[in-house]
């Protein structure tokens, strides 16, 4: 027998998103339903361009698409599901 441990938090359990900067690994954190996915985010360390809405790369369309996918996600009641994200236990 197998017992597996496992962590599903809801979308309503994020507490915030944590942009680590590529260049200098500073980390910013953001909360999920205020981040102004319009704006400009630079590293607070080493001013490199993080995120910005003239960005076209893979990453940065895919990032704002999550921050406004969670925002819909976490804010829209009765949507007929409940997601939950499931991770091994951190107690592992
Ligand atoms: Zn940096």
């Amino acid at each position: 027998m197998t017992i597996l441990n496992r962590f599903c938090p809801e979308m309503s359990d994020i507490m915030a998103i944590r942009l680590e900067c590529g260049t200098c690994d500073a980390a910013i954190s953001y909360l999920p339903d205020s981040w102004n996915t319009a704006a400009t985010l630079k590293c607070p360390n080493c001013a490199v361009e993080l995120v910005s809405p003239s960005l076209q790369t893979k990453g940065s369309i895919a990032l704002r698409e999550l921050a406004e996918s969670l925002k819909l996600l976490r804010n829209t009641p009765n949507l007929g599901f409940r997601l939950r994200l499931e991770f091994d236990s951190p107690n592992r």
